[in-house]
Protein backbone atom coordinates (compact mmCIF):
# COMPACT_ATOMS: atom_id res chain seq x y z
CA UNK A 1 0.00 0.00 0.00
CA UNK A 2 1.23 3.04 -0.80
CA UNK A 3 0.94 5.82 1.90
CA UNK A 4 2.06 9.11 0.60
CA UNK A 5 1.66 10.55 3.95
CA UNK A 6 3.95 8.42 5.86
CA UNK A 7 6.23 8.67 3.07
CA UNK A 8 6.54 12.79 3.20
CA UNK A 9 7.78 12.09 6.81
CA UNK A 10 11.22 10.40 5.29
CA UNK A 11 11.95 14.60 3.61
CA UNK A 12 12.52 16.76 6.70
CA UNK A 13 12.40 20.15 3.77
CA UNK A 14 8.48 19.05 3.53
CA UNK A 15 8.36 20.21 7.10
CA UNK A 16 9.39 24.10 6.04
CA UNK A 17 7.20 26.90 6.01
CA UNK A 18 7.64 29.65 3.20
CA UNK A 19 6.77 32.93 5.39
CA UNK A 20 2.91 31.66 7.38
CA UNK A 21 2.58 28.60 4.09
CA UNK A 22 3.33 24.89 3.99
CA UNK A 23 6.22 24.89 1.29
CA UNK A 24 4.50 22.81 -2.07
CA UNK A 25 7.43 21.92 -3.90
CA UNK A 26 6.97 21.18 -7.35
CA UNK A 27 9.70 21.91 -9.27
CA UNK A 28 10.90 18.08 -8.70
CA UNK A 29 11.97 18.24 -13.15
CA UNK A 30 14.33 20.41 -11.73
CA UNK A 31 15.62 18.68 -8.81
CA UNK A 32 14.13 16.22 -6.23
CA UNK A 33 14.09 16.39 -2.46
CA UNK A 34 16.05 14.03 -0.49
CA UNK A 35 14.81 11.28 2.24
CA UNK A 36 16.56 10.74 5.67
CA UNK A 37 18.02 7.83 4.67
CA UNK A 38 19.72 9.65 1.83
CA UNK A 39 21.27 12.24 4.11
CA UNK A 40 22.25 9.89 6.69
CA UNK A 41 24.24 7.88 3.75
CA UNK A 42 26.07 10.68 3.41
CA UNK A 43 26.55 11.75 6.70
CA UNK A 44 27.69 8.47 7.98
CA UNK A 45 29.98 7.84 5.02
CA UNK A 46 31.76 11.00 5.95
CA UNK A 47 31.80 10.15 9.87
CA UNK A 48 33.17 6.66 9.45
CA UNK A 49 34.59 6.07 6.36
CA UNK A 50 35.33 8.64 4.56
CA UNK A 51 38.74 8.51 2.26
CA UNK A 52 39.85 8.24 -1.27
CA UNK A 53 39.00 4.88 -3.18
CA UNK A 54 40.91 2.58 -4.82
CA UNK A 55 43.97 3.52 -4.24
CA UNK A 56 44.72 3.06 -0.99
CA UNK A 57 44.98 -0.23 1.06
CA UNK A 58 44.28 1.16 4.71
CA UNK A 59 40.82 0.19 6.38
CA UNK A 60 38.90 3.51 5.33
CA UNK A 61 40.06 2.81 1.43
CA UNK A 62 38.57 -0.17 1.72
CA UNK A 63 35.25 0.77 3.15
CA UNK A 64 34.76 3.59 0.60
CA UNK A 65 35.73 1.42 -2.33
CA UNK A 66 33.60 -1.07 -0.75
CA UNK A 67 30.71 1.03 -0.85
CA UNK A 68 31.25 3.16 -4.22
CA UNK A 69 31.63 -0.01 -6.02
CA UNK A 70 28.24 -1.55 -4.24
CA UNK A 71 26.66 1.97 -5.28
CA UNK A 72 27.77 1.22 -8.82
CA UNK A 73 25.78 -2.72 -8.70
CA UNK A 74 22.76 -0.78 -6.97
CA UNK A 75 22.76 1.94 -9.75
CA UNK A 76 23.31 -1.16 -12.92
CA UNK A 77 20.90 -2.85 -11.90
CA UNK A 78 18.02 -0.48 -10.81
CA UNK A 79 18.55 0.88 -14.14
CA UNK A 80 18.66 -2.97 -15.18
CA UNK A 81 22.13 -2.13 -17.25
CA UNK A 82 22.84 -5.61 -18.82
CA UNK A 83 26.75 -4.95 -17.18
CA UNK A 84 27.48 -3.35 -14.58
CA UNK A 85 31.25 -2.52 -16.38
CA UNK A 86 29.74 0.02 -18.70
CA UNK A 87 28.10 2.12 -15.50
CA UNK A 88 30.14 5.21 -15.16
CA UNK A 89 30.08 8.01 -12.88
CA UNK A 90 29.88 10.77 -14.09
CA UNK A 91 28.39 14.28 -12.70
CA UNK A 92 24.98 14.10 -14.14
CA UNK A 93 23.35 13.82 -17.51
CA UNK A 94 25.12 17.11 -19.03
CA UNK A 95 28.70 15.38 -18.22
CA UNK A 96 27.52 11.92 -19.89
CA UNK A 97 26.43 13.53 -22.61
CA UNK A 98 29.33 15.54 -22.96
CA UNK A 99 31.02 12.72 -22.87
CA UNK A 100 29.47 10.56 -25.54
CA UNK A 101 29.80 13.21 -28.24
CA UNK A 102 33.66 13.82 -27.30
CA UNK A 103 34.75 10.46 -26.68
CA UNK A 104 33.04 9.01 -29.65
CA UNK A 105 31.79 11.56 -31.42
CA UNK A 106 34.56 13.21 -32.46
CA UNK A 107 36.42 10.06 -32.93
CA UNK A 108 33.85 8.32 -35.17
CA UNK A 109 32.04 11.36 -37.02
CA UNK A 110 32.98 12.33 -40.37
CA UNK A 111 32.50 14.64 -42.77
CA UNK A 112 28.69 13.34 -44.09
CA UNK A 113 27.80 11.85 -41.12
CA UNK A 114 24.65 12.64 -39.62
CA UNK A 115 23.60 12.96 -35.69
CA UNK A 116 19.42 12.49 -35.37
CA UNK A 117 18.06 14.49 -32.62
CA UNK A 118 14.45 15.65 -31.79
CA UNK A 119 13.33 19.28 -31.32
CA UNK A 120 12.21 18.95 -27.91
CA UNK A 121 16.12 17.94 -26.55
CA UNK A 122 17.36 19.36 -23.63
CA UNK A 123 20.02 21.63 -24.39
CA UNK A 124 22.32 19.12 -22.52
CA UNK A 125 21.92 16.84 -25.62
CA UNK A 126 21.85 19.44 -28.10
CA UNK A 127 24.92 21.97 -27.65
CA UNK A 128 27.53 18.93 -27.09
CA UNK A 129 26.56 17.45 -30.62
CA UNK A 130 26.65 21.26 -32.10
CA UNK A 131 30.10 20.86 -30.83
CA UNK A 132 30.85 17.85 -32.26
CA UNK A 133 29.59 18.43 -35.59
CA UNK A 134 31.58 21.40 -35.48
CA UNK A 135 34.69 19.71 -34.85
CA UNK A 136 33.88 17.07 -37.60
CA UNK A 137 31.69 18.37 -40.45
CA UNK A 138 28.76 15.94 -39.68
CA UNK A 139 25.05 17.36 -39.46
CA UNK A 140 22.52 17.69 -37.41
CA UNK A 141 18.82 16.33 -38.22
CA UNK A 142 16.15 16.69 -36.12
CA UNK A 143 12.87 14.89 -35.73
CA UNK A 144 9.96 16.87 -35.27
CA UNK A 145 7.13 17.29 -32.64
CA UNK A 146 3.56 16.95 -33.72
CA UNK A 147 1.20 19.27 -32.41
CA UNK A 148 0.40 17.06 -29.60
CA UNK A 149 3.74 17.20 -28.45
CA UNK A 150 4.40 13.57 -29.63
CA UNK A 151 7.56 12.81 -31.85
CA UNK A 152 6.97 12.21 -35.55
CA UNK A 153 7.60 8.74 -35.95
CA UNK A 154 6.76 9.05 -40.03
CA UNK A 155 9.53 11.79 -40.19
CA UNK A 156 11.71 9.66 -38.23
CA UNK A 157 11.93 6.87 -40.62
CA UNK A 158 12.22 9.53 -43.56
CA UNK A 159 14.94 11.29 -41.32
CA UNK A 160 17.13 7.57 -40.98
CA UNK A 161 19.35 6.16 -43.07
CA UNK A 162 23.05 5.03 -44.15
CA UNK A 163 24.16 8.51 -43.20
CA UNK A 164 23.09 8.01 -39.62
CA UNK A 165 25.74 7.26 -36.89
CA UNK A 166 23.88 8.34 -33.70
CA UNK A 167 20.26 9.15 -32.82
CA UNK A 168 19.99 10.95 -29.53
CA UNK A 169 17.00 11.12 -27.85
CA UNK A 170 15.01 12.51 -24.19
CA UNK A 171 12.60 9.40 -22.78
CA UNK A 172 10.93 11.88 -21.07
CA UNK A 173 10.18 15.07 -22.02
CA UNK A 174 10.95 17.67 -19.17
CA UNK A 175 8.62 20.25 -21.22
CA UNK A 176 5.72 18.41 -22.37
CA UNK A 177 5.84 15.26 -20.40
CA UNK A 178 5.95 13.26 -23.12
CA UNK A 179 7.29 9.70 -22.94
CA UNK A 180 9.31 9.12 -26.55
CA UNK A 181 9.11 5.43 -27.85
CA UNK A 182 13.00 5.11 -27.89
CA UNK A 183 12.79 1.75 -28.00
CA UNK A 184 11.58 2.04 -31.08
CA UNK A 185 14.11 4.39 -32.54
CA UNK A 186 16.49 2.30 -30.91
CA UNK A 187 15.51 -0.50 -33.78
CA UNK A 188 15.18 1.94 -36.35
CA UNK A 189 19.24 3.20 -35.23
CA UNK A 190 20.29 -0.30 -35.91
CA UNK A 191 18.89 -1.00 -38.68
CA UNK A 192 20.86 1.89 -40.14
CA UNK A 193 23.83 0.58 -38.56
CA UNK A 194 23.74 4.01 -36.06
CA UNK A 195 24.00 3.82 -31.97
CA UNK A 196 21.17 4.88 -29.96
CA UNK A 197 22.02 7.50 -26.87
CA UNK A 198 18.30 7.82 -24.49
CA UNK A 199 18.54 10.85 -22.25
CA UNK A 200 16.86 9.58 -18.89
CA UNK A 201 17.20 12.29 -16.97
CA UNK A 202 13.21 12.26 -16.66
CA UNK A 203 12.65 8.78 -16.88
CA UNK A 204 14.83 7.46 -14.44
CA UNK A 205 13.20 8.99 -11.48
CA UNK A 206 10.08 8.00 -12.42
CA UNK A 207 9.34 4.98 -14.55
CA UNK A 208 11.11 1.71 -13.64
CA UNK A 209 13.36 0.89 -16.02
CA UNK A 210 15.01 -2.41 -18.44
CA UNK A 211 18.13 -1.05 -20.51
CA UNK A 212 17.83 -4.50 -21.72
CA UNK A 213 14.49 -4.19 -23.02
CA UNK A 214 14.63 -0.95 -24.17
CA UNK A 215 17.84 -1.71 -26.68
CA UNK A 216 19.77 1.46 -26.68
CA UNK A 217 23.06 1.64 -26.89
CA UNK A 218 23.93 5.29 -24.09
CA UNK A 219 21.68 5.97 -21.23
CA UNK A 220 22.55 9.00 -18.87
CA UNK A 221 20.90 10.24 -15.91
CA UNK A 222 21.06 12.08 -12.81
CA UNK A 223 21.09 11.48 -9.28
CA UNK A 224 19.72 14.58 -8.17
CA UNK A 225 16.26 13.78 -9.86
CA UNK A 226 15.89 10.72 -8.27
CA UNK A 227 16.74 11.69 -4.56
CA UNK A 228 19.97 11.27 -4.63
CA UNK A 229 22.58 13.89 -4.19
CA UNK A 230 23.56 16.88 -6.75
CA UNK A 231 27.25 16.13 -8.68
CA UNK A 232 26.44 12.72 -9.33
CA UNK A 233 25.25 10.54 -12.55
CA UNK A 234 25.84 7.96 -14.60
CA UNK A 235 26.28 7.00 -18.47
CA UNK A 236 25.54 3.45 -19.00
CA UNK A 237 27.10 2.39 -22.30
CA UNK A 238 27.73 -0.81 -24.33
CA UNK A 239 30.95 -2.34 -22.70
CA UNK A 240 31.93 -3.43 -26.66
CA UNK A 241 31.51 0.48 -27.58
CA UNK A 242 32.97 2.17 -23.91
CA UNK A 243 36.44 -0.35 -25.01
CA UNK A 244 36.47 1.32 -28.48
CA UNK A 245 35.93 4.54 -27.65
CA UNK A 246 39.33 7.27 -26.72
CA UNK A 247 38.76 8.55 -22.83
CA UNK A 248 37.07 11.26 -22.43
CA UNK A 249 39.09 13.56 -19.44
CA UNK A 250 42.92 12.39 -18.49
CA UNK A 251 44.47 12.10 -15.07
CA UNK A 252 44.38 9.28 -12.39
CA UNK A 253 42.48 6.33 -12.13
CA UNK A 254 41.61 6.20 -15.69
CA UNK A 255 45.40 4.75 -16.62
CA UNK A 256 47.11 1.66 -16.48
CA UNK A 257 50.58 2.92 -17.95
CA UNK A 258 52.12 6.37 -18.17
CA UNK A 259 55.34 7.30 -19.72
CA UNK A 260 56.40 10.91 -20.76
CA UNK A 261 54.86 10.45 -24.64
CA UNK A 262 52.32 8.14 -24.29
CA UNK A 263 50.10 6.48 -21.77
CA UNK A 264 47.49 3.34 -21.65
CA UNK A 265 44.26 3.29 -20.38
CA UNK A 266 42.74 1.26 -17.45
CA UNK A 267 39.73 -1.62 -18.02
CA UNK A 268 35.99 -0.38 -17.73
CA UNK A 269 34.61 1.69 -16.31
CA UNK A 270 37.77 3.47 -14.38
CA UNK A 271 38.97 4.24 -18.09
CA UNK A 272 36.59 6.77 -17.68
CA UNK A 273 36.37 8.02 -14.27
CA UNK A 274 39.25 10.44 -14.36
CA UNK A 275 40.99 12.10 -10.89
CA UNK A 276 38.84 11.69 -7.40
CA UNK A 277 35.25 11.22 -8.14
CA UNK A 278 32.02 12.33 -6.22
CA UNK A 279 32.55 9.65 -3.69
CA UNK A 280 30.04 10.56 -1.16
CA UNK A 281 27.64 11.06 -3.47
CA UNK A 282 27.95 8.08 -5.41
CA UNK A 283 27.18 6.34 -2.02
CA UNK A 284 24.13 8.49 -1.63
CA UNK A 285 23.00 7.72 -4.71
CA UNK A 286 23.07 4.35 -4.19
CA UNK A 287 20.92 5.28 -1.10
CA UNK A 288 18.80 6.70 -3.44
CA UNK A 289 18.66 3.57 -5.61
CA UNK A 290 17.57 1.64 -2.47
CA UNK A 291 15.32 3.89 -0.98
CA UNK A 292 12.91 3.73 -4.54
CA UNK A 293 13.46 0.57 -4.43
CA UNK A 294 12.03 0.30 -1.03
CA UNK A 295 8.68 2.05 -2.23
CA UNK A 296 8.87 -0.11 -5.31
CA UNK A 297 9.10 1.89 -8.98
CA UNK A 298 6.06 0.24 -10.48
CA UNK A 299 3.94 1.53 -7.38
CA UNK A 300 5.82 5.16 -7.07
CA UNK A 301 5.23 5.23 -11.51
CA UNK A 302 1.44 4.48 -10.54
CA UNK A 303 1.04 6.91 -8.13
CA UNK A 304 2.30 9.91 -10.17
CA UNK A 305 1.21 7.99 -13.39
CA UNK A 306 -2.76 9.33 -11.41
CA UNK A 307 -1.78 12.48 -9.85
CA UNK A 308 -0.13 13.73 -13.28
CA UNK A 309 -3.71 12.85 -15.06
CA UNK A 310 -5.45 14.43 -12.23
CA UNK A 311 -3.44 17.44 -12.69
CA UNK A 312 -3.71 17.26 -16.26
CA UNK A 313 -7.56 17.30 -16.31
CA UNK A 314 -7.82 19.52 -13.26
CA UNK A 315 -5.67 22.50 -14.82
CA UNK A 316 -6.95 22.38 -18.10
CA UNK A 317 -10.11 23.26 -16.61
CA UNK A 318 -8.52 26.77 -15.98
CA UNK A 319 -9.97 29.66 -18.22
CA UNK A 320 -8.05 30.70 -20.93
CA UNK A 321 -4.75 28.03 -20.04
CA UNK A 322 -3.11 26.29 -22.59
CA UNK A 323 -1.29 23.12 -21.79
CA UNK A 324 1.41 21.64 -23.49
CA UNK A 325 2.27 18.08 -24.44
CA UNK A 326 -0.01 14.92 -25.04
CA UNK A 327 -3.40 14.16 -23.37
CA UNK A 328 -1.93 10.51 -23.01
CA UNK A 329 1.22 8.42 -22.52
CA UNK A 330 2.32 11.26 -20.35
CA UNK A 331 4.27 11.60 -16.61
CA UNK A 332 3.50 13.99 -13.70
CA UNK A 333 4.27 17.36 -15.30
CA UNK A 334 2.02 19.93 -16.35
CA UNK A 335 3.57 23.28 -18.65
CA UNK A 336 1.29 25.88 -18.81
CA UNK A 337 0.88 29.56 -20.21
CA UNK A 338 -2.28 32.01 -18.98
CA UNK A 339 -2.54 34.46 -21.77
CA UNK A 340 -2.91 37.32 -18.70
CA UNK A 341 0.49 36.64 -16.54
CA UNK A 342 3.76 35.64 -17.96
CA UNK A 343 4.78 32.55 -16.15
CA UNK A 344 7.47 34.33 -14.47
CA UNK A 345 5.20 36.35 -12.82
CA UNK A 346 2.65 33.50 -12.04
CA UNK A 347 5.81 31.84 -10.39
CA UNK A 348 6.75 34.64 -8.26
CA UNK A 349 2.79 34.85 -7.06
CA UNK A 350 2.57 31.17 -6.24
CA UNK A 351 5.93 31.63 -3.78
CA UNK A 352 4.00 33.80 -2.35
CA UNK A 353 1.70 30.63 -1.37
CA UNK A 354 4.36 28.59 -0.66
CA UNK A 355 4.09 27.15 -4.22
CA UNK A 356 7.61 26.33 -6.24
CA UNK A 357 6.94 25.72 -9.44
CA UNK A 358 9.58 26.51 -12.55
CA UNK A 359 9.08 29.11 -15.05
CA UNK A 360 11.28 29.52 -18.19
CA UNK A 361 12.68 27.75 -21.61
CA UNK A 362 13.47 24.86 -19.38
CA UNK A 363 17.04 24.35 -20.85
CA UNK A 364 14.66 23.86 -24.34
CA UNK A 365 14.76 26.64 -26.30
CA UNK A 366 14.57 25.30 -29.88
CA UNK A 367 11.24 23.55 -28.54
CA UNK A 368 10.16 26.63 -27.28
CA UNK A 369 10.47 28.09 -30.44
CA UNK A 370 8.36 25.60 -32.09
CA UNK A 371 5.69 25.81 -29.71
CA UNK A 372 5.37 30.30 -30.38
CA UNK A 373 6.42 30.86 -26.78
CA UNK A 374 9.41 32.23 -24.62
CA UNK A 375 8.81 30.75 -21.28
CA UNK A 376 5.80 28.21 -19.97
CA UNK A 377 5.35 27.57 -16.12
CA UNK A 378 5.98 24.21 -15.12
CA UNK A 379 4.43 22.20 -12.16
CA UNK A 380 6.38 18.50 -11.72
CA UNK A 381 5.28 16.24 -9.17
CA UNK A 382 7.25 13.50 -7.18
CA UNK A 383 6.43 10.32 -4.89
CA UNK A 384 5.66 12.72 -2.46
CA UNK A 385 3.28 15.07 -3.89
CA UNK A 386 -0.39 14.95 -3.15
CA UNK A 387 -3.76 15.64 -5.04
CA UNK A 388 -4.45 18.63 -2.07
CA UNK A 389 -0.87 20.00 -3.62
CA UNK A 390 -2.18 20.19 -6.90
CA UNK A 391 -5.74 21.72 -5.69
CA UNK A 392 -3.78 24.38 -4.13
CA UNK A 393 -1.87 24.79 -7.42
CA UNK A 394 -5.10 25.07 -8.96
CA UNK A 395 -6.78 27.21 -6.77
CA UNK A 396 -3.75 29.63 -7.00
CA UNK A 397 -3.42 29.60 -10.82
CA UNK A 398 -7.22 30.62 -10.97
CA UNK A 399 -6.95 33.22 -8.64
CA UNK A 400 -3.58 34.57 -10.34
CA UNK A 401 -5.57 34.62 -13.55
CA UNK A 402 -8.38 36.41 -12.01
CA UNK A 403 -6.36 39.11 -10.04
CA UNK A 404 -4.20 39.60 -13.37
CA UNK A 405 -7.67 39.13 -16.05
CA UNK A 406 -8.81 42.33 -13.96
CA UNK A 407 -6.49 44.52 -15.12
CA UNK A 408 -6.19 43.42 -18.88
CA UNK A 409 -9.81 43.19 -19.59
N1 LIG B 1 18.02 16.24 -19.81
C1 LIG B 1 16.81 16.55 -19.33
C2 LIG B 1 15.60 16.03 -20.04
C3 LIG B 1 16.68 17.34 -18.18
O1 LIG B 1 15.46 17.65 -17.72
C4 LIG B 1 17.86 17.79 -17.53
C5 LIG B 1 17.77 18.66 -16.34
O2 LIG B 1 16.84 19.39 -16.13
C6 LIG B 1 19.09 17.44 -18.06
C7 LIG B 1 19.13 16.66 -19.19
C8 LIG B 1 20.38 17.89 -17.43
O3 LIG B 1 20.55 17.31 -16.21
P1 LIG B 1 21.79 17.76 -15.27
O4 LIG B 1 21.67 19.24 -15.13
O5 LIG B 1 21.54 17.04 -14.00
O6 LIG B 1 23.04 17.35 -15.95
Amino acid sequence: MYDVNEIRKDFPILERRIGERRLIYLDNAATSQKPRQVLDALDEHYEAHNANIHRAVHRLAEEATAAYEASREKVASFLGAPDARGLIFTRGTTEAMNLVAYAWGRRSLREGDEVVLTEAEHHSNLVPWQLAAQATGARLRFIPIREDGTLDMEEAERLVGPQTKMIGCIHVSNVLGTINPVDELAELAHSVGALMLVDGAQSAPHIPLDLAALGCDFFACSGHKMVGPTGIGVLWGRPEMLEEMDPFLGGGEMIREVYPDHSTWNDLPYKFEAGTMSIAQAIGLGAAVDYLNGLGMESIWEHERRLGEYAYEKIREVEGITVYGPEKNRTGLVSFILPEVHPHDLSQILDQEGIAIRSGHHCAQPLMRRLGVTATARASFYLYNTEEEVDMLVGAVERSREFFGAFTS
